[in-house]
């Protein structure tokens, strides 16, 4: 287990939470640095019981302070004081419930408080939790299996759900019920790689995250190594394809290395979801997520794969700080993804991914135009990776190209129509001005002024 006395790291910057419309988080005077989770898997009730504790940046001084939390839909059974869901009770209320927010938790911290400790359930609704039945699987077992991002991990966890947030963890994650001994747990945190007899589970997670990259899995599940630090978990029946279909991992892995600089999340294994997993990937630290509907039998669809790694770096180490700037991890993450593609395959496999890409750009365009605001948010994967390539960034190879799709983009005829203005050009030039990622830091977060707020 961690010392939370000692947490890995001492200090991480806080962005600006106080400013992020999607949480609470900034209504409270203090941060969290540290969770300790202990959790039971129902899958009978669809429920998890658990008791979060959560350590402070620094034990408060002087008056009470308050710690504001994010939830939504959990059922708090207490809020105490001190690492023990057992300890003096704390003073806390929720405020009034909004549909896609949640709830504001807000506890009353007196002097000298180093931890909080919540115990609650999470309801079946859970929206960040996915119970699959057994005919959802490639096996005979249930599965769950999380989904956080974006604003999710307040509906099984009480935190401060704000990009520009992070924290280490250690957690307990015990299966109950007659599933005790069959199935395996999995984290975005040093995983084990056998199921274990007894049903109980611990994870340590010594990188600090924001809530968004908290997961959790538990199914019927095998691991494969593929090297020292690469493997793959999936259902039995999956494993051996999924094996085959990214032997590659590794060198994928290196690819990325020589491009952007060491991986710091020590492993990086993938997880195969059962067929019901909704998405192609989720980037969740040390255990990316994937669908098993890439296992194409020929490893054509390993890029979704290069995709989420080159998450390790833009997004999980470099972290949008509100969600208003979601493109900037999908914008970059995109051009990492077709520059550890070429390096592996060559530039004519990244050139197709390009043409695909742009294709996609104009769907997506005539999809939104019309919703087009000030907020880009909603499409950030190939719009993100244009405005990604501004002046200043590292550039691809084949300048022509950059030129090419850089120049197209405001020059869209829908763009032009868009509301009669030409208030989406305004927009494309200010982000493009607006880009500031300069470096690499491990707790390093981009604050961005809002687009909104960008002038041409
Ligand atoms: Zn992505």
């Amino acid at each position: 287990m961690v010392s939370p006395a000692s947490p890995a790291s001492p200090t991480f910057p806080i962005a600006a939470s106080a400013t992020d419309p999607h949480s609470y988080a900034g209504q409270g005077t203090l941060r969290v640095r540290h969770l300790r989770l202990q959790v039971a898997v129902d899958f009978a009730q669809r429920t998890l019981a658990a008791t979060a504790t959560w350590w402070l940046t620094e034990p408060t001084a002087g008056g009470p302070a308050t710690l504001v939390l994010d939830t939504r839909g959990l059922l708090l059974d207490a809020v105490s004081r001190g690492e023990s869901a057992d300890g003096p009770a704390a003073s806390y209320r929720l405020e009034t419930a909004d549909p896609v927010l949640g709830q504001a938790l807000r506890i009353e911290v007196p002097a000298g408080t180093a931890a909080i400790s919540i115990a609650y359930r999470t309801v079946p609704e859970a929206a960040a939790l996915q119970w699959l039945a057994p005919a959802q699987t490639a096996g005979a077992h249930p599965f769950l299996f999380t989904q956080s991002q974006a604003i999710l991990a307040r509906t099984w966890l009480p935190c401060q759900d704000s990009p520009g947030i992070r924290f280490t963890y250690e957690a307990t994650v015990e299966v109950l019920g007659p599933e005790r001994g069959q199935l395996l747990a999995l984290m975005s945190a040093e995983n084990p790689q056998h199921t274990a007899p007894e049903g109980r589970y611990q994870f340590q997670m010594v990188q600090p995250i924001p809530a968004y990259l908290m997961a959790l899995a538990v199914g019927r599940l095998d691991f494969a190594p593929l090297s020292a630090r690469t493997g793959i978990y999936a259902e039995p029946a999956t494993l051996p394809k999924a094996t085959y279909e990214f032997a590659d991992l590794e060198q994928m892995v290196g690819a990325a290395e020589q491009l952007y600089g060491p991986y710091q999340w020590q492993r990086y294994d993938l997880l195969v979801l059962p067929p019901a997993f909704p998405f192609g990937g989720m980037e969740n630290p040390r255990l990316t997520f994937v669908t098993p509907t890439i296992l194409s039998g020929d490893r054509s669809l390993t890029s979704l794969v290069a995709h989420e790694l080159a998450h390790s770096w833009s997004g999980n180490l470099v972290t949008n700080a509100t969600w208003n700037d979601f493109w900037l991890n999908e914008g970059f993450t995109v051009y990492f993804e077709r520059r550890i593609m070429a390096h592996l395959y060559g530039s004519t496999y990244a050139d197709m991914l390009q043409v695909l890409g742009e294709a996609d750009l104009r769907a997506e365009l005539k999809q939104d135009i019309a919703g087009l605001r000030a907020d880009i948010g909603g499409w950030p994967h190939q719009p993100g990776y244009a405005l990604a390539l501004a002046p200043g960034w590292p550039r691809p190879r084949r300048r022509p190209q950059r030129h090419c799709l850089r120049e197209r983009l405001p020059a869209t005829a829908d763009l032009g129509a868009a509301g009669g203005t030409s208030a989406p050009r305004c927009l494309y030039q200010g982000v493009l001005r607006s880009v500031q990622l300069s470096e690499y830091g491990h707790h390093q977060v981009c604050r961005l002024p809002h687009a909104a707020a960008a002038r041409p």
